[in-house]
């Protein structure tokens, strides 16, 4: 029977951390972290994602704006607040929240956010400097992964990690984080063939894939460590992750539950990210 992983648990030892670095560069710098979310549009469950930030923000003493656009707003008018949020002094992470409606150009925006200020790490630039292993900014979800596994001291040196989904703001980097931390990493994807077959190599089994209860029990090692980023609604409308945690926690070691686990590690490192990018300001390292 697993040991449950629990998000809430480390996202509040996060945030108590956050909640001091901010109070310390507020006294030591006269700076205080800011965080400036955009929205673009009315997508319900991005809604919740900023007002949730928000609420974060305020609550580890950070400033924090929102920027709510309307559906119909034209690429350049995002181009131009995105680059009136680089220079703005108060700003110290730019969050642009996705997805942008068809007709804007997620790659240009997300490239038009100075690298000094992406919090979420998503710039081809600091994508470069985490692929090197010298990150500035590690994507939130990831980097809130390898903060559970330290938090509870689990080590995946020499481990074999195997990692299902290669998205750019999942899959890919926690791949790249568990290879720094000397696991033997494996990547799947829809077309790995005999995945079942893979996944059961794991110690280290991490589930980015989008779809309710993908990984079964049969698919996981007897003692694996299994991370389960997926938040999906299943057949009875039920937020479910992508293992079947009930059949796998008595296989695993490790398990992370959903909701409770992957979840809340996400905005606790986006604070942390923009505490960091603050105190590189403070420090004129920007
Ligand atoms: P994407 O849709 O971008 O990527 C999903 C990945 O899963 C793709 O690489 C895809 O392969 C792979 N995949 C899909 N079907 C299969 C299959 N049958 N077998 C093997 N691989 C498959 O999703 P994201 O990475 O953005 O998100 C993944 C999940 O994590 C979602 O449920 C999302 O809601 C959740 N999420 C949770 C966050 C959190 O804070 N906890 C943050 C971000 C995401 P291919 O590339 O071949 O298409």
């Amino acid at each position: 029977m697993a040991e449950i992983i629990d998000g809430k648990a480390v996202s509040a030892h996060v945030r108590k951390q956050v909640a001091d670095g901010v109070k310390g560069l507020s006294e030591s710098a006269g700076i205080t972290p800011g965080l400036a979310a955009v929205l673009v549009g009315e997508d319900p469950a991005s809604e919740i994602y900023v007002r949730n930030k928000r609420k974060a923000c305020e609550d580890a003493g950070m400033y924090s704006e929102e920027h709510r656009l309307p559906e119909e707003t034209t690429e350049e008018e995002l181009l131009a607040l995105v680059h009136r949020l680089n220079t703005d002094d108060k700003v110290h992470g730019i969050l642009v929240q996705l997805p942008l409606p068809g007709h804007i150009n997620e790659t240009n925006i997300l490239r038009a956010v100075t690298p000094l200020k992406d919090v979420d790490g998503f710039h081809p630039y600091n994508v470069g400097l985490l692929v090197e292993g010298h990150p500035r900014f590690i994507s939130c979800t990831p980097h809130g992964i390898m903060k559970m596994l330290e938090y509870y001291d689990i080590d995946v040196k020499g481990k074999e990690a195997v990692v299902v989904g290669r998205s750019n703001i999942v899959g890919k980097p926690v791949a790249i984080l568990l290879l720094h931390s000397h696991a033997t990493v494996t990547i799947c994807h829809s077309r790995t063939r005999d995945l079942g077959e893979v996944t059961r190599r794991a110690d280290i089994l991490v589930a980015a894939i989008g779809r309710a209860s993908f990984i079964t029990a049969d698919m996981v090692k007897e003692g694996a460590v299994v991370i389960d980023v997926g938040i999906n609604r299943n057949e009875q409308g039920k937020l479910a992750g992508d293992v079947d945690f009930e059949a796998v926690k008595e296989k695993a070691s490790w398990i992370t539950p959903v909701p409770g686990g992957v979840g809340p590690m996400t905005i606790s490192m986006l604070l942390w990210n923009t505490l960091e990018s603050a105190k590189s300001f403070a420090a004129g390292k920007s």
